[in-house]
């Protein structure tokens, strides 16, 4: 029986190289427009859908800290 393969070898999520998926809105489809807001705890990325409203927020600075 083969291993489910949902673990990466080096144990490392995929992150930044699914650029292309995060932009996607996962109920409809619809390749959404980053847009930058700020937070308390700085910058996030947010993936906004016509339809259905923020459905991606992104750290760009994660993995830099
Ligand atoms: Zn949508």
């Amino acid at each position: 029986m083969a291993h489910d393969q949902h673990d990466n070898p080096d144990g490392l999520e995929v992150r930044v190289s699914q650029d292309e998926d995060y932009r996607t809105c996962s109920d409809c489809g619809a390749d959404c427009e980053p847009e930058p807001f700020t937070t308390d705890a700085g910058i996030r990325i947010g993936f906004v859908c016509l339809e259905h409203g923020v459905h991606t927020v992104v750290d760009p600075f994660e993995g830099s800290r």
